[in-house]
């Protein structure tokens, strides 16, 4: 009998690069920004700790290279401990911005991730992905071949239909 995995017949689904910087671990406001993702119902398939080194900044950052505020940036970026994740579901890239909150913690609503949490551009606690494509590259620097996990929750079903 000839079956295919519902993995193979489904379409690529969607992934973003979600990272808490290094305010945000100091903070202890990971265990916090992790839950709003996972209560939100997008699928959790990569995380670690990880000190990055000053090129995977640079490289992850390379579109504001020419930006006066670059060198703090990298800096910032490298000070400590960022964590790590990768998250999986329908428009999980979009929705996952909307969560995050504008970029500067002072324009960003209250109920996002940077409008309850932070209050300056320079130290706005989470990065996430701005594009499906811009996903997939991130994902592709920051995991390792093997780091992400293969799973289903036995969620999915009480969450999509
Ligand atoms: P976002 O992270 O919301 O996608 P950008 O891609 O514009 O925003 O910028 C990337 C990151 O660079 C920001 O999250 C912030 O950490 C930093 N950044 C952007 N603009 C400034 C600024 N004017 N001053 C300091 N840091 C900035």
């Amino acid at each position: 009998e000839f079956q295919l995995s519902s993995s193979l017949l489904r379409k690529e689904v969607e992934q973003t690069y979600i990272m808490i910087k290094p305010d945000g671990v100091q903070r202890g406001l990971v265990g916090e920004i992790i839950s709003r993702f996972e209560k939100k119902g997008f699928l959790l398939k990569g995380l670690k700790l990880f000190q990055c080194p000053k090129d995977l900044a640079q490289e992850h950052y390379k579109d504001l290279k020419e930006r006066p505020f670059f060198p703090n940036l990298i800096d910032y970026i490298t000070s400590g401990p960022v964590v790590c994740m990768a998250w999986e579901g329908d428009g999980v890239v979009a929705s996952a911005r909307k969560l995050i909150g504008a970029t500067n913690p002072l324009q960003a609503e209250p109920g996002t991730i940077r409008g309850d949490l932070a209050v300056q551009t320079g130290r706005n606690v989470v990065h996430g992905s701005d594009s499906p494509d811009n996903g997939k590259r991130e994902i592709g620097l920051w995991f390792k071949e093997g780091e992400l996990a293969q799973w289903e929750s036995v969620q999915t079903p009480w969450l999509i239909e």
